[in-house]
């Protein structure tokens, strides 16, 4: 391990602080304007010749981070700007704070080691959570980019609100209009799983790397449904028809739409 310490003078420091004798005791390289460019090749000389971290004591740490960054290189910064000098005056506890601060920096950056490069399996399936007119979209335009798509709506069909209105400004047409494309793009897209009746449960993991439980509720209607609206004559119960703000009602089993998706009966 070769360590480099840097003291910047500028911005006010070496007015509070004795910067001269505080280079002295860390040998470390004293400049005026640490961030100029002539500042930046300083530094880059000494790692060209083996300086694997530096310790750059001058501003916040907030600041600058895309002018201190050094490629393959441990670098500390040590806040003497705002954390010393213009907060404190200048005596000999304010000298001894600066030395203390750069002492923190050596120690961490000593202990210090780059982090080691790991290649990760990173899953590039998308989960889209509601079917609603933006999920529907988000889904589409994924899947016809290449992803793999899981689209998740909790209710029996897609189209979410907007399926429900009557029609919409300024074209005053039906919703359906909109939606019959997108749905076209979606039955006719591979990529595109879609689970209605169905609720996140649980996500873990990490960006990348997630796991996701959905709960399938049941449909109490199989998959072999043919939308013939015969069960409709048959059924004796009635429930609220949310299509219409549940001022009316429609039989127990139904069909939400007439262009719903799945076609399927619920
Ligand atoms: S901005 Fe930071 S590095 Fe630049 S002169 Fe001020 S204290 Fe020094
Ligand atoms: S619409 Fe009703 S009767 Fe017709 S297949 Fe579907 S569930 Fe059966």
């Amino acid at each position: 391990m070769s360590l480099g310490v840097y003291v910047c003078s500028g911005c006010g420091i070496g007015e509070v602080i004795d910067v001269e004798k505080l280079a002295a005791k860390f040998n470390a390289k004293l400049h005026p304007f640490l961030c100029s460019s002539e500042g930046i090749e300083l530094i880059g000389r000494d790692i060209s010749e083996g300086v694997d971290k530096v310790v750059i004591a001058a501003c916040s740490p907030r600041v600058n981070t895309d002018v201190f960054r050094f490629e393959g290189v441990v670098v500390e910064r040590v806040n003497l700007r705002e954390g010393v000098a213009w907060s404190h005056e200048a005596n000999e506890e304010t000298q001894a704070l600066a030395e203390d601060y750069i002492r923190m920096g050596i120690a961490k950056a000593e202990k210090t080691e780059l982090p080691e490069g790991e290649e990760k399996v990173v899953s590039r399936t998308i989960l889209v959570v509601g079917g609603g007119i933006a999920g529907i979209t988000a889904a589409i335009e994924a899947a016809e980019l290449g992803y793999e798509v899981i689209l998740v709506e909790k209710r029996p069909y897609l189209g979410g609100r907007v399926v429900q209105m009557y029609k919409y400004f300024p074209k005053l047409c039906p919703p359906y209009c909109g939606l019959e494309i997108n749905l076209r793009r979606l039955k006719e897209n591979r990529r595109i799983a879609v689970f209605t009746n169905a609720e996140v449960e649980s996500i873990s993991g990490e960006p990348g790397n997630f796991e996701v439980s959905i709960r399938i509720n049941p449909r109490f209607v199989t998959d072999a449904c043919t939308a013939c609206g015969e069960c409709v004559k048959a059924c004796p119960a009635e429930r609220p028809n949310e299509f219409n703000y549940g001022m009316d009602k429609t039989k127990a089993i139904y069909l939400p739409h007439e262009m719903a998706f799945p076609m399927k009966y619920v």
